[in-house]
């Protein structure tokens, strides 16, 4: 019989020449375990998913119980469910004024896709800014708001109106002018290898925007749900967008994707002709409702409040000559070697000593840690101790 593995790489479509090929077969807060038994330390929550840990029982019992209720009715916007507009509810709490209507999908890309279609169509202007190694998705119109030319040359051509401007360059944003329909960024910017936008960076932006009639999209799918000490990235800032992008840590491990606006942008996707974002899934019950309860999880157990001490104490920890850099906002950590070379054979020890983590898409010199963040002070200290362990183990 053909082991799991085998059947990884003969018929699952491969995304990469080295997957980490872990098998999993049962996952609890931050440990996942391998058919063996063997227990690794999830450093990396599922590229920032599992922010509550892995199967938060509040998450999974949430979901248990609207499975036994319905599971898919209709597309999304046709009926009424309950999990969905419970959710929004509870979304639109902790968002300003401003942003009071939420489309709920089904992924970070679909978000992104979304948002982009609400500005164009809200502006009626053609052309989308955003940054230089953005990451916003893997789909056309996602992929084409990225600025990492290397992913996209084999998808040419991709879709018209789309320009990039250096990350927290004031010099650049001139390029924002009345023909921008949006300027789409990361708060944070992810698989650069973590990038904070600067104060003065965002607010420039946000100023510039209103002084063209452009709209300000942020994209907080790896950023918000708490991850970087707020509940929103952007509560760090003094700046309010004008429509904000969700998915990842919003499911507690489950699918599920938002793009969030004012009700009064949100209403142009329901003029005829109709046609503005048609999801089959988006919101999805099972999801919506995993969905509430990893959001009532975040608030109740005051995660976002622990952030910055969890933060400081890996900062603490991961000192070794080895390590360059160590940039962060919150639990969205890049840990900066000298190359990919060094830094593979460390991520490879530390996953065989029981501790998971990898490196950014566009930034292959750092290793990522953005852990569940209900991690306790004691498994920061071990999980960075079996780090460093690797460090020592596999460099001279
Ligand atoms: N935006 C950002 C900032 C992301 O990090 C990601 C996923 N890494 C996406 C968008 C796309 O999300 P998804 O993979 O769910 O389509």
């Amino acid at each position: 019989m053909l082991t799991n593995r085998q059947l990884f790489l003969d018929h699952l479509a491969q995304t990469t020449d080295f997957p980490l090929m872990i098998e999993i077969v049962n996952a609890e807060g931050i440990y996942m375990y391998d058919p063996d038994g063997k227990a690794y330390i999830d450093l990396i929550s599922g590229i920032g998913v599992s922010s509550v840990g892995h199967r938060h029982p509040r998450v999974v019992a949430a979901a248990k119980e609207q499975l036994d209720k319905y599971m898919h009715l209709m597309v999304y916007g046709e009926y009424v469910q309950s999990p969905q507009v419970k959710l929004a509810e509870a979304i639109t709490k902790t968002l300003p004024d401003n942003l009071d209507a939420i489309y709920l999908v089904n992924s970070g890309s679909e978000a992104v896709e979304g948002a982009l279609k609400l500005a164009k169509r809200y502006t009626g202007r053609p052309h989308i800014l955003s940054a230089v190694n953005a990451y916003h998705g893997s789909s056309h119109g996602a992929l084409s708001a990225g600025g990492n030319e290397i992913f996209k040359r084999n998808y040419r051509p991709l879709v018209p109106g789309h320009s990039h401007i250096p990350f927290n360059d004031m010099a650049a944003l001139e390029q924002i002018n009345n023909q921008t329909a949006a300027v789409i960024l990361e708060t944070v910017q992810g698989e650069a290898g973590i990038r904070v936008a600067s104060q003065d960076y965002l607010s420039a932006v946000r100023k510039r925007c209103n002084d063209v009639g452009a709209l300000l999209i942020l994209d907080e799918i790896q950023a918000g749900f708490g991850r970087t000490g707020k509940f929103w990235a952007f509560e760090h800032y003094d700046v309010v967008p004008d429509i904000v992008v969700s998915a990842k840590g919003m499911g507690g491990g489950m699918p599920i994707g938002a793009f969030i606006s004012s009700k009064a942008i949100m209403d142009v996707l329901k003029e005829n002709p109709i046609l503005g974002h048609i999801t089959t899934f988006g919101g999805h019950p099972v999801s919506a409702a995993a969905s509430l309860a990893a959001l009532q999880v975040t608030i109740e157990e005051k995660l976002p409040e622990q952030v910055a001490e969890k933060a400081a104490l890996f900062k603490q920890q991961l000192k070794h000559p080895k390590i360059k850099e160590i940039r962060n906002l919150g639990l969205m950590m890049a840990v900066a070697f000298e190359s990919f070379e060094v830094l593979k054979p460390i991520i490879d020890r530390a996953i065989e000593l029981g501790v998971v983590t990898d490196w950014f898409l566009f930034c292959d010199n750092a290793m990522r840690i953005a852990p569940p963040l209900t991690i306790t002070p004691e498994e920061i200290k071990k999980a960075c101790s079996l780090i460093l362990q690797a460090i020592d183990e596999v460099t001279d």
